[in-house]
């Protein structure tokens, strides 16, 4: 299928979630240059749809300035949500940020708690995950079921990298600036590398077991039993 013919059937999707069935939807994004075409579509489908960053406090400064700037180029708003554990209380018994010693927990506080609220207030959780982002990834399903009894929806599941590049090109959309320096996968800035080998994400979490933010790895280890 054409990347133009998938956009619209997202459009038509997210229309049929919003309008027909009266869901409400809300969307995160990572906001590297790969997850815009995402916020572009969201922003062409002329929804309500609210939009946050999940808004860690370990965000390159970057990652801040492209949020600004997304938001601007594509005039949307881009909220920003963040823990509720204040950044004193998220250190270990040595006084260190949890990332350093125990990383799970601190994805815990900064992301997965903070979603969780939403999907306490909304129906349809969209979010840019892919397929071919990594083999957790590969046995996802377009729909699927968040916490909360809300839903999770997976519209650019089965786009490629040279899709996602190509609607990029094509819309002129802005691009992390950090890209420029060798990041081709940007999270939190104690958590990422620049790339290396041929995995953008394993330039995340560099060196530790870890390869999910916990975000999604309910569905993983369901996926694995
Ligand atoms: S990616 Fe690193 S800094 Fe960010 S929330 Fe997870 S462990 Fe903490």
């Amino acid at each position: 299928m054409k990347s133009e013919d998938k956009v619209l059937r997202i459009i038509a999707e997210l229309r049929r979630l919003a309008r027909d069935e009266g869901k409400r939807l809300f969307a995160t994004s990572s906001l590297q240059t790969h997850s815009i075409p995402l916020v572009h579509i969201i922003a062409r489908s002329e929804l309500d749809i609210p939009i946050y960053c999940l808004n860690t406090g370990f965000l390159f400064p970057e990652t801040l300035a492209f949020k600004d700037e997304v938001s601007e180029a594509l005039g949307i708003e881009i909220r920003s949500i963040s823990s509720s554990v204040p950044k004193h209380l998220q250190r270990d018994a040595k006084g260190n940020f949890y990332f350093t010693s125990n990383p799970d927990y601190c994805c815990r506080l900064n992301k997965v708690e903070p979603t969780a609220m939403l999907l306490e207030k909304y129906d349809v959780w969209v979010n840019g995950v892919r397929a071919d982002q990594n083999l957790n990834r590969r046995n996802m399903k377009t729909f699927q079921p968040a916490g909360n009894g809300a839903l999770r929806y997976h519209p650019v599941l089965d786009w490629s990298s040279k899709e996602i590049f190509d609607y990029i090109k094509a819309h002129k959309l802005p691009r992390h600036p950090l890209d420029a320096q060798g990041y081709a996968s940007v999270g939190c800035e104690p958590c990422t590398r620049k790339s290396v080998l041929e995995d953008p994400r394993a330039a995340r979490w560099f060196g530790m077991s870890k390869t999910e933010c916990g975000l999604h790895t309910d569905l993983i280890e369901k996926e694995s039993k």
